[in-house]
Parts: C-alpha cells; structure tokens; sequence
C-alpha cells in the first residue's frame, strides 16, 4: 500500500489519478488533496479519500461543511505546506503552471517520490528540479507523467545502458494540424479547445492548439533524459497512438504505444516499476486503419522555434518563455486575444527580457515575476 498526495486533484489529471485509487483501493491510499477553486468538488473527493490533509489554494469558502471535521485544511497559499508535511510516499503534482515548482521542491526536500504532471514546473526551474530529484539507492525519485515523457522513460528502461541517439517527440497536431497560417492567426478560444485525441484541462489544450505545449515538452524532455536540444525531433502523429520514440546510434528505434488516455501513464507512475490494470485496453491495431508522421511546420507553428531559442540563450529563458505563455494562453482562454497574437506576446516578452541569472528558485521566481508584467505590456499592445 503506497500513500499518495495529489495536487491539483479536481483537474483533469487530478481526477483521473483518483480514478485509479479507487479502482485499486488495495495499492493506494490518498493522504492529502489540493485544489485552487473547485470547493465542492474538493469536499466531494475528501468525502470519498478522507484524506488527513487539504487545502484550497486559491481561498477559503466562509465555512467547512461539519462532516469533514476529520481532513485538516491548511489556509490558502499553502501547497508547498500540504507538500511537505504530507505523510505520503508520493506526490502527485497535478496542479497548472509555474504554481507546481515550489511545491514540487518542497515535496522532494521533505524526502517524498515526484510524480510529475505539472511540465512548467521542470521548464521554468529544470535544473533546480532535477538536482533535487536524482535517484536515491538507484531508485528514482521523479517519474514523469506526461504521455509523451512516460513513453520515453519505458523505453530508456527498455534500452538498458544504451544512450539514444535522438529522441522522437511524436505531437498530435491540434485542431489546427491542418489549417493555414492565415486560419490560425485568427483562431479563437472555442476552436482552439475542440482538440481531436486528446481530453484535458483548458490550459494544455489552448498550448497543444498553439503547439507551445509541444514547446515545453520539448525542455521538459532535455531536463529529463538529460540530452542535447539538437537530440530532441518532434514528428507530427496525428493518430496519437505512438507517444513517443527514442532512435539509437544503429538504426534502431523503440516506441511506446497505447489508446490516448493519460491514466496509463498516471497509473505507470504510481505503481512503478510494476503494472496493474489501469481501466484502458491495448490499442485494437486491426481496427485502425493507419498511423502517419509528418513534420511539424515551422511556419504555422512557430512555438517550437522558441523553445529551441530560449534553450540555447539558457538561464532562466526557459521560465520567462513560460511565464509569457502563461499569461497569453490565459488572455486566448478569456477570449482577449486570437491564436496569433499568443505567439507575438511569448515572442516578444522573451526578447525583451532574454535570459536572467537562474542560479536559485528566488531568481527563477523573479524571472517568472518579471516576464509576466512584459507579457502583460505586450498584451495590451497586440489585444483586439
Ligand atoms: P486542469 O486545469 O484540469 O487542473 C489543474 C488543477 O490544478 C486543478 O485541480 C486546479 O484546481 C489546480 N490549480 C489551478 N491553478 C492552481 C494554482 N495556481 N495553484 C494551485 N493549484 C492550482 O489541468 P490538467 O489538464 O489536469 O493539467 C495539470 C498539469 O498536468 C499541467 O501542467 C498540464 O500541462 C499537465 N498535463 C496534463 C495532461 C492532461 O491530459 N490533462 C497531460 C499531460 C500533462
Ligand atoms: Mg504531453
């Protein structure tokens, strides 16, 4: 029986990680639960786990319903509290956004296992992530969740001691995959959300249609295998069965495969190195009736130019890029700006501010910090 804590369990990934505690009431025990908004179904979850810990990020409602007495609250603000003083082998880090990396550290500082869904976390303080989780007694101490990362962890583990050669970042496309560059300039909130594979939080989503979540994956993925920006290919896989693929020195290449549902690799991270039966069947490859790559086009999808520009320029580039895409994907959600103008604001605050000294977390944050007050300039330049 592992514990587990969950940050950010009303969300998309959140939930579907609760999802599995309860298919395996046996394997799992849910000790402390976080949300920013979603009070009722927050006391819900809590109703149901009985956790010993929760909080509400965002804010406190004026009163705790009577029959949760037994679930400790921590006021708001306080993640990186719940992460610490949890009593949890694991810590499911669920929550959106750069709001993830202090929790994340707090969480391994206080000797807790890092599932790791939140990818601003690694983009903005990649460094500082990753030197806080290296393996402890040649066990890991962060296993990543995002598909395309938990796709590329089990084939590393499939290659034994052999380095790849490149890693092959395989991207849905969107709902634009298809569009002109013209359509997706004007593009507005209510398309960008019908996306075709994939169904999740409102944040990814705008960032898979812009492609700017293939961006940070694209860091992720340097911050996680440990590789060359030049190692890591994205290739187009409209069909999202493939999640990824690692190429070696001989030719060579693995991959990993599956139906897109992301509680293969949530349930992956939690029962690591074992499997168990996650609720999802294998793909019936009978049924389908082909699966394409192409190349992503640099032109329609200028994002992924931005993350291997912010890579290169180093320090905390990598977190004012994120920061801005914070700030665009928000202003895109709330129907202030089109698609085109998300990239003009990431662009834009990413020269303007370049890459500041990234050497502590108080640094990444400041950078962060001012990113997001650029961005904000720039929006109010380029708003409709
Ligand atoms: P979501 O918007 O559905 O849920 C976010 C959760 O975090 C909610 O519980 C919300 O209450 C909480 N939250 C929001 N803002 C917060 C803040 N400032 N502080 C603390 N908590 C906050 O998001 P999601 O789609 O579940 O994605 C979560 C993370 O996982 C993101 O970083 C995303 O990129 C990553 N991810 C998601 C998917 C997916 O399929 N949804 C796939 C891969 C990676
Ligand atoms: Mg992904």
């Amino acid at each position: 029986m592992r514990k587990i804590a969950v940050l950010g369990s009303t969300g998309s990934i959140g939930r579907q990680t609760l999802d599995e505690c309860e298919r395996h009431p046996d394997l799992f025990q849910v000790t402390a639960l976080t949300a920013n908004s979603s009070a009722e179904l927050l006391f819900e979850q809590i109703r149901k786990f009985r956790p010993e810990i929760a909080c509400l990020t965002g804010g406190m409602p004026e009163s705790i319903p009577e029959d949760l007495a037994f679930c400790r609250f921590y006021p708001a603000d306080q993640l990186e509290n719940v992460a610490a003083d949890c009593d949890a082998d694991d810590l499911m880090v669920a929550v959106v956004g750069v709001a993830g990396l202090r929790a994340t550290l707090a969480g391994r500082r206080a000797g807790k296992r890092i599932l790791l869904a939140n990818k601003e976390t690694l983009v903005a303080g990649g460094h500082l992530v990753m030197d806080a989780c290296r393996d402890v007694d040649g066990q890991p101490t962060l296993i990543p969740v995002d598909s395309e990362h938990s796709a590329i962890w089990q084939c590393l583990q499939a290659a034994g001691p052999n380095r790849p050669k490149k890693i092959l970042l395989t991207a849905s496309g969107g709902p634009f995959r298809t569009w002109s560059k013209e359509a997706i300039e004007n593009a507005d909130c209510a398309q960008a959300l019908r996306h075709p594979t994939w169904n999740m939080g409102s944040k990814i989503t705008v960032d898979s249609a812009s492609m700017f979540n293939k961006a940070l994956e694209i860091i992720e993925a340097k911050w996680l295998f440990n590789v060359e920006p030049e190692q890591i290919k994205v290739l187009v896989h409209p069909q999202s069965i493939v999640h990824s693929m690692i190429a070696f020195e001989d030719g060579a290449v693995l991959a990993q495969l599956g139906v897109p549902d992301m509680r293969v690799p949530i349930l992956y991270a939690m029962t690591y190195p074992e499997r168990v039966w996650s609720g999802v069947p294998a793909p019936d490859f009978a049924a389908l009736s082909s699966l394409t790559f192409e190349a992503p086009d640099p032109e329609r999808f200028p994002a992924l130019r931005l993350a291997y520009q912010a890579l290169s320029m180093g320090g905390a580039a990598c977190a004012v890029l994120n920061a801005a895409n914070e700030v665009a994907a928000q202003a895109f959600l709330s129907d202030r700006i089109r698609m085109g103008q998300v990239y003009r604001v990431v662009a834009g605050t990413l020269d303007r501010i370049g890459a500041p000294e990234a050497d502590s977390l108080e640094a990444i944050l400041e950078a962060d910090r001012l990113a997001r007050i650029t961005a904000n300039e720039f929006l109010k330049q380029v708003e409709t």
